[in-house]
């Protein structure tokens, strides 16, 4: 089992299957959203869009996961997870979290997919504080982990801070040798 870190563009991952940090409606968005549905070409939206409504517009509620093909990514999937917004903290932003990354990784458990990347959802337009964010992230799929041994983990991160943070959390979490 691995963990490891990428620091760049998720779209550019050949691999089982990135994560996208999506919104209910499942039908783009800004930040990575958008560089995946871009990256996907037109197909991504036309089957994200004949995905069931939970509610009107509602394609994926905060804190569940869908996936889709990945269309002309070169990841063979896409698991479409919806953040919470942060309000503060009080309001059940860390469960929610905590559930994208469960139930993104239940679809790939599913889909026996073994290589999953992961963006830091919630932490760009979401306002979810990469202080809280990656800890979380990073415990949720050491847990999982530990049922899966063969799989392979990729954090990709935007940006040198954020590269540094998972860095930091990935030593100070790892188990004991
Ligand atoms: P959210 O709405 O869940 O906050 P965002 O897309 O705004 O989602 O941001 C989530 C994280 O993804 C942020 O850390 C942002 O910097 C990062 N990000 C944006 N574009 C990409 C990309 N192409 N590849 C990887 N990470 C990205």
């Amino acid at each position: 089992m691995t963990i490891e870190i990428y620091q760049g563009d998720i779209t550019e991952l050949a691999i089982d299957a990135i994560v996208n940090a999506a919104n209910e409606t499942l039908l783009g968005g800004g930040g990575v959203d958008g560089a995946i549905h871009r990256a996907a070409g037109p197909g991504l939206l036309a089957e994200c869009s004949v995905l069931p409504q939970v509610r009107p517009g509602v394609r994926c509620p905060t804190g569940e996961a869908r996936i889709t093909a990945g269309h002309r990514l070169p990841a063979r999937h896409v698991i479409h997870t919806v953040g919470p917004v942060w309000h503060g903290g009080e309001v059940g932003e860390p469960a929610l979290l905590a559930s994208c990354y469960r139930n993104a990784l239940r679809l790939a458990d599913e889909h026996d997919l073994s290589s999953i990347a992961f963006p830091a959802i919630s932490c760009g337009v979401y306002g979810y504080p990469i202080e809280q964010a990656v800890p979380l992230a990073v415990a949720e799929v050491r847990a999982w982990l530990i049922g899966h041994p063969q799989a392979r983990i990729v954090f990709a991160c935007f940006g040198d801070a954020m590269t540094q943070r998972y860095r930091v959390e990935l030593q100070a979490s790892a188990p004991a040798p």
